[in-house]
């Protein structure tokens, strides 16, 4: 084994050097060693990855003190001691040195054989459905016009049996690198608007688009207890990605048309309940049916007060987070007749009369008007 070069030493500078010389030091062999630079330069890629692995010691003060100490020996006694097996893994330690010399995508660049991939957008759809659709659940289809990968390219723009080629003057990376004294920054390659690529013989089904737009008829499955406003996430049905780029998704927004006899309040179902006087005072057990056709037996209690809620527990609508339901809830009310048979009115009459004593209290100015 040959013996392993001193990490100041391979990055020019004495032991006593300050963090920022390191970094400086480092920044310099890094951009000029830099394998997007020197494409297919093994000697570049093998001084950048010296370069990397002695920054990597003395760039980090616990490291740093580690190596004056104990020299190579020590670093490998370290258990945090890990060698780069590929420029990637360098990339992804660096980014903050990276992201501003060779641009936010210098953690993640590869060699690419094609155009830069983008992401689809997400995109919005709304749909309606009933109250009772919302109790239950239900599935909606619904037809979107988005974009989806082009089949007779398979997702590269190129004509069929033709490839991209990577443009001439920033091979392949779709930026170039500018230097202004210690400050280099990136752009975006003028030649190939950062693409990287040329396509010069484009398929003809998306015209080197990489993706088509059309129709598509989805099934979305909306679950019982959803609620108005609700956003669905259908993953990966929004536009489909450039070049083979992620999809975004689809978005579907949940309208609720209002029930002429229920609401929702809640995760409750509530519905008024229309009784008589007499039903009120008397007390009643009726039959009802709820929104989604299922019956329930509902006692009504003496002396019921307009604005009482009869509960059916767990009847309302299903949570969708956590478990179990909301109630079904009748809120009693009272009928008015506006019109009554004289026989009618003759009752009422006598009814009031007779328990004239017992209202006493609330009569007295009101007496003159009755009758
Ligand atoms: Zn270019
Ligand atoms: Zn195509």
């Amino acid at each position: 084994m040959s013996k392993k070069k001193d990490y100041y030493s391979i990055l020019g500078l004495e032991k006593t050097a300050s963090d920022a010389d390191i970094k400086k030091a480092y920044r310099k062999l890094a951009m000029q060693h830099h394998p997007d630079r020197n494409p297919n330069d093994k000697k570049a890629e093998g001084l950048f990855k010296e370069a990397t692995e002695a920054y990597e010691i003395l760039g980090d003060k616990d490291k740093r003190a580690r190596y004056d100490k104990y020299g190579h020996e020590g670093m490998h006694a370290g258990s945090d001691y890990h060698s780069y097996a590929n420029s990637n893994d360098i990339f992804s330690q660096f980014s903050d040195i990276f992201g501003n010399i060779f641009g936010q995508q210098a953690g993640r660049q590869q060699r690419r054989s094609g155009p830069t991939p983008t992401q689809g957008h997400d995109l919005a759809y709304e749909v309606t459905i009933s109250l009772k659709e919302a109790l239950v659940g239900c599935k909606k289809e619904i037809k979107v016009y988005h974009y989806i990968p082009c089949d007779t390219c398979k997702n590269t723009g190129c004509k069929p049996g033709k490839t991209a080629t990577a443009c001439g003057t920033c091979h392949g990376s779709g930026s170039t690198t500018m230097q202004q004294g210690f400050f280099a920054f990136s752009q975006p390659c003028h030649a190939c608007s950062g693409n990287g690529f040329t396509i010069s013989d484009p398929c003809a089904t998306c015209r080197g688009q990489s993706r088509v737009q059309k129709y598509e008829t989805l099934t979305v499955t909306i679950p019982a207890g959803i609620y108005r406003g609700a956003d669905l996430r259908i993953t990966n049905k929004g536009d489909a990605g450039t070049f083979a780029g992620p999809a975004g998704n689809l978005y579907v927004k949940v309208s609720i048309t209002p029930d002429a006899n229920f609401q929702r309040r809640d995760n409750d179902l509530v519905c008024n309940l229309t009784l008589t006087y007499a039903q009120l005072v008397l007390g009643a057990q009726l039959e009802v049916e709820s929104l989604d056709g299922s019956t329930h037996t509902v006692k009504v209690p003496k002396g019921c007060p307009v604005g009482h809620e009869i509960v059916i527990v767990g009847k309302g609508f299903p949570r969708l987070q956590g478990t179990g339901a909301g109630n079904l809830v009748y809120i009693a009310q009272c009928a008015i007749p506006k019109k009554l048979s004289s026989e009618a009115k003759e009752a009422l009459l006598a009814y009031d009369k007779a328990v004239e004593h017992e209202n006493s209290g609330i009569r007295g100015f009101f007496k003159k008007f009755l009758g």
